[in-house]
């Protein structure tokens, strides 16, 4: 589970389905979905 934030709740809140991704740029990023109100959030990991 990962935490990112929600443009519609414009807070922080818990990722539902989270998972890893790599976008073109290469770098990490989590995809997942907001707990309280169902929209898409992306949360850019950065480098590790
Ligand atoms: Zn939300």
């Amino acid at each position: 589970m990962g935490k990112g934030y929600c443009v519609k709740c414009k807070s922080k809140r818990e990722m539902k389905d989270a998972k890893e991704v790599t976008m073109k740029n290469k770098r990490r990023a989590m995809k997942g979905v907001c707990v309280s109100c169902g929209t898409n959030m992306f949360c850019i990991l950065g480098n590790k």
